[in-house]
């Protein structure tokens, strides 16, 4: 219902809540609102204030929808509003005491609360900032949750075993916070760095 209304929202319902602070036909639309109520002694507080119900429901649903925005991380290890594309075309993503080459923000999860998804890479794994960021979550009882498939995302492969990891710009797995992040197959990592592994 309510996801109804969102597709639905018509600014046309503000018009009259606007107008009543205008004399005479704020009152003339004010009494035939009472007019139309009378049948019941109970009138609702929303209704006495003139309130468009689809006009609060629509700012209700995009607030909700922005904080939904706001509880996501990249797949960097950062928050995803922590990121800023600049005229140039270049991305960064920072905070005061953060600062992160990212040029691929891809939403990989929500958390009740970003804020301790601040920490550097340093490596691929448990060394990489979305590692010690989702160990912070869990130290501080912020709750997490993925929301892409847990599929490499070099191969695409689905497995239950995948490492966060930084890729430079020539594909090779680096230990520093780098221009491309994701959660890779054990197998592409070993490919990012180089080491051909022999299949049986
Ligand atoms: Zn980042
Ligand atoms: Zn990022
Ligand atoms: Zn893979």
């Amino acid at each position: 219902m309510v996801a109804e209304l969102s597709s639905q929202f018509k600014p046309i319902h503000a018009a009259p809540v606007a107008q009543i602070t205008t004399s005479s036909a704020g009152s003339q639309m004010k009494d035939s609102r009472l007019m139309s109520d009378s049948s019941s002694n109970f009138e609702d507080a929303f209704d006495q204030l003139g309130l468009s119900l689809e006009e609060v429901e629509a700012f209700q649903l995009a607030n909700r929808a922005k904080k939904v925005a706001n509880s996501e991380v990249c797949a960097c290890g950062h928050a995803m509003n922590k990121h800023t594309k600049y005229e140039s075309g270049h991305w960064d993503c920072h905070t005061a005491k953060m600062w992160c080459p990212c040029q691929e923000p891809i939403p990989i999860l929500v958390a009740d609360d970003t804020k301790y998804f601040m920490t550097k890479t340093h490596g691929y794994g448990a060394r990489h900032a979305l590692a010690t960021g989702l160990l912070r979550c869990r130290q501080k009882g912020v709750k997490t949750r993925m929301i892409v498939e847990p599929r490499c995302f070099k191969c695409d492969r689905q497995t239950d075993t995948l490492f966060p990891a930084a890729i430079n710009r020539e594909n090779r797995l680096v230990d520093v916070p780098a221009d491309r992040n994701g959660i890779f197959c054990i197998e592409c990592i070993y490919a990012f760095q180089g080491i051909q592994v022999e299949s049986p």
